[in-house]
């Protein structure tokens, strides 16, 4: 019985084909690889993972029928089953330990600043924890764990790399610059996965960092300490307070009362009065939109909000 499948990667996509001659196999920590005859490789997808990596927790959970959550293992959404998993009916708490005796490792993504947190934020829910760091920054996985998706998301995360954990949670790294890893990859904590960079929504570069479960974001503050740099407690209680209702999934902004948020990439010689003429908005209203002043000096190619 075959009981793989490839599985491709999106970075190698433009350069080979399935009917590629495999040259060699290569058994790694990371998974079985297939090396090409052209010198491109990826890893092979096993035809029979059912995208959990926590079984215990996932058995926990089914034993209500009435919450019915999904995790499907899927490498082109980011999160599928937002409209299905609503952990704030959630009526038990779960224990799950972050960290443990077999996958007992945490890695800060990136050690920087936090320039912004998990919350309201000028009229939108912020899903993550924004990190400083410069275009090319070394970003590491979190938690030992599998990739489920890399990739371009046009959605608002830019270069998106999301890697669900043995412990139950997928973390999410957006904006990034460059991405080093493929789906399917297994990863260990701190193993590199992309470069930083401003890539989507995003002004200014920076490391959009979540942590969900059953696709639903939790403040990633409730399970590290980014001052300390340490992991806040290795029981982590899941329970449907750390959720919010009618959770918008999405990094993008809600919707407002007259339409959905739009983003302008700055070019040479713009000035925040000729955009906001562009957009026929005004110099006050892009400045409470963006959180600047208007004499904050305007950088090419990051985005500003115009609506
Ligand atoms: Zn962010």
């Amino acid at each position: 019985m075959l009981k793989f499948i490839i599985a491709c990667s999106t970075a190698m996509l433009s350069c080979f084909s399935i009917s590629q001659e495999v040259v060699d196999t290569l058994e790694t920590e990371k998974g079985t690889m297939l090396i090409y005859a052209n010198r491109t490789w990826e890893y092979l997808e096993d035809k029979e993972f059912d995208g959990l990596l926590n079984p215990e927790l996932h058995e926990f959970i089914m034993r209500d029928s009435s919450l019915n959550y999904v995790c499907p293992w899927d490498t082109d959404q980011c999160y599928s089953s937002n409209k299905t998993n609503d952990l704030t009916k959630l009526k038990d708490t779960l224990w799950l330990c972050v960290v443990d005796t077999s996958h007992n490792e945490f890695v800060m993504p990136f050690d920087g600043k936090i320039t912004s947190r998990y919350g309201y934020r000028r009229g939108r829910y912020h899903n993550g924890i924004d990190i400083d760091l410069k275009t090319g920054d070394t970003v590491v996985s979190a938690f030992n764990g599998k990739v489920r998706y890399a990739k371009y998301n046009d959605a608002g995360f830019g270069n998106l790399v999301v890697i669900r954990h043995y412990n139950g949670l997928e973390t999410f790294y957006a904006h990034l610059s460059d991405i080093n890893v493929v789906p399917n990859q297994e990863v260990k904590a701190g193993d590199f996965i992309g470069l930083g960079g401003n890539t989507g929504h995003s002004r200014g570069s920076h490391l959009h960092f979540e942590t969900r479960f059953y696709d639903a974001p939790m403040n990633p503050e409730e399970i590290i300490d980014f001052k300390e740099k340490i992991i806040r407690n290795e029981n982590l209680f899941v329970h449907k307070g750390l959720f919010r209702p009618g959770a918008m999934p999405s990094h993008v902004a809600s919707p407002t009362a007259d339409g959905s948020a739009a983003y302008y990439r700055i070019r040479g010689g713009d000035t925040l009065s000729q955009i906001a003429r562009k957009h026929r908005t005004s110099v006050s209203r892009l400045c409470q939109l963006n959180n600047i002043r208007p004499t904050t000096t305007l950088h090419i190619g990051r985005s500003l909000r115009v609506r």
